[in-house]
């Protein structure tokens, strides 16, 4: 179903905290679906910030959805068709390309996060759905009726309440009854976009910025760097994980000198100490926070729910964080038709048992590269460099958010009855799911 052809309204009042990826998809996808949407975002204004983002084509997919929107993507995105794996000290280990998984799975979309983000946000506005910045959410409420916030003394009421409102969730503590503290992961992330032209001078790392876009990962004892060109080249984006055991701070705008990194990549590739040395200062520096799964995803009344990062945050080596954020917004929307307003309480808890299972074991793709590349044994990867390649699972790519909830749901909400299967698995298994259905 095409944006477009909206069906007729269901009468159900959806109010989105946080107009990142996860509200801003949860928005489009119940618009579409005839739900009456107010998202609260609290950025009193739109700007362009963070810097690469990946869409793999499990999300593409719910892009393509909206109309007019890959058009604009398209040219803003990395368009190599392959990365080249390096060694820290610069050998070449191996060359994985996208050519059949795109043929198999559809589109994927890796770019600048702020001009990704703001096309998004300009279709959710050409929708004409509400969006409202400089509101900040700090308190949630619930009956059995109904649910709402309050910004700065003015109070929203609606059917359900989606807490899109990131990694710092104030969401959480309503829906868990206590306030969840995160801990460092060990690791953290300098981050940087620039222009390339600086590169495309030198004859050691012009190669990365010349003759269209180019990706390379250089993987080392318990560091990995990954740079890419995009736009024919003419921007350039590299992120470096390391050892952090620093605090637990999580801020897209925390800045560290570039002399840091300098000394965490001292003795790599004479190639990456070039682009380091051709890289603006200061960097930006992501602590990279760890939470426990969260025991459950919705409030006790199933009148609030979190989704995106606010539910489940991922490691970036999972390369499915904002992914799975859409995939959320997608679901949710299914849900409450399918529940109908009568019903809200119902589509809240379906949804949970929807996506549990599967996001939990997205986040695990992202540990399980992680110790791939920083605790390889690099006799056998000389013997086995494919075993450095990432693991790109049907599972997990070859799926339609939308198709598996429409398809699921009745199931879902069948299994949810059975207290032994809720007391079992807290959510039921997607097996089980999908052999019910
Ligand atoms: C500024 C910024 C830059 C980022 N840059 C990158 C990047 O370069 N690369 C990358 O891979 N990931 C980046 N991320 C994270 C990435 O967008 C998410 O991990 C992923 O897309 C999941 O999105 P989300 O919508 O769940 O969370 P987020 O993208 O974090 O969105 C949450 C939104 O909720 C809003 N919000 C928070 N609290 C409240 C409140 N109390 N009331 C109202 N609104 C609230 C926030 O302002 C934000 O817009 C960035 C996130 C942010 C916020």
């Amino acid at each position: 179903m095409a944006t477009s052809q909206r069906p007729p309204s269901t009468g159900i009042k959806v109010i989105i905290v946080g107009a990142g990826f996860a509200g801003l998809t949860a928005a489009i996808e119940c618009h579409r679906k005839g739900h009456e949407v107010l998202v609260l975002e609290s950025f009193p204004e739109l700007k362009l910030l963070g810097d690469i983002i990946s869409f793999a084509p499990n999300s593409g997919r719910i892009f393509q959805r909206w109309e007019g929107v890959d058009a604009k993507l398209d040219p803003i995105i990395h368009k190599s068709g392959g990365i080249l794996y390096k060694s820290w000290k610069g050998e070449d280990i191996t060359r994985q390309t996208w050519g059949e998984e795109a043929k198999k799975y559809g589109k994927a979309y890796n770019g600048h996060r702020g001009e990704i983000h703001e096309i998004v946000y300009e279709h959710a506005k050409e929708l004409g759905i509400d969006i409202r910045l400089g509101h900040k959410v700090l308190d949630y409420f619930e009956t059995e009726t109904e649910a709402g916030v309050n910004v700065n003394g003015e109070r929203f009421t609606c059917d359900v309440v989606l807490a899109a409102d990131g990694v710092r969730s104030k969401g959480r503590t309503i829906v868990l009854g206590y306030e969840d503290k995160p801990k460092s992961s060990g690791y953290a992330i300098y981050r940087t976009w620039f222009d390339s032209a600086v590169l495309a001078d030198d004859p050691d790392t012009a190669w990365m910025v010349t003759n269209g876009d180019k990706h390379c990962a250089w993987l080392g004892p318990d560091i990995h760097f990954i740079a890419a060109s995009i736009k024919n080249g003419q921007d350039f984006s590299w992120v470096c994980t390391h050892k952090d055991e620093a605090d637990v701070e999580e801020s897209w705008q925390a800045h560290a000198p570039l002399s840091d990194a300098l000394r965490v990549l001292e003795g790599w590739d004479p190639v990456v100490q070039k682009i380091l040395k051709a890289t603006p200062d200061p960097l930006i520096d992501w602590k990279l926070v760890y939470r426990d799964p969260l025991p459950t995803w919705i409030s006790p009344k199933r009148r609030i729910a979190l989704i995106g990062d606010a539910a489940h945050p991922f490691l970036p080596t999972s390369i499915q964080g904002a992914s799975q954020a859409m995939e959320d917004g997608a679901t949710m929307a299914v849900c409450l038709s399918r529940s109908g307003k009568a019903h809200v309480q119902e589509g809240v808890a379906a949804f949970e048992g929807l996506r549990y299972e599967r996001v939990r074991a997205a986040q695990k793709t992202g540990e399980d590269t992680r110790n791939q590349w920083h605790k390889a044994d690099w006799d056998e990867v000389k013997k086995n460099p494919e075993s450095m390649k990432l693991k790109r699972d049907d599972w997990l790519l070859n799926f339609d958010a939308e198709e598996y909830a429409e398809k699921n749901y009745a199931a879902t909400v069948e299994l949810l009855k059975d207290p032994v299967a809720v007391r079992q698995l807290n959510v039921p298994s997607m097996t089980q799911v999908a052999a019910s259905a």
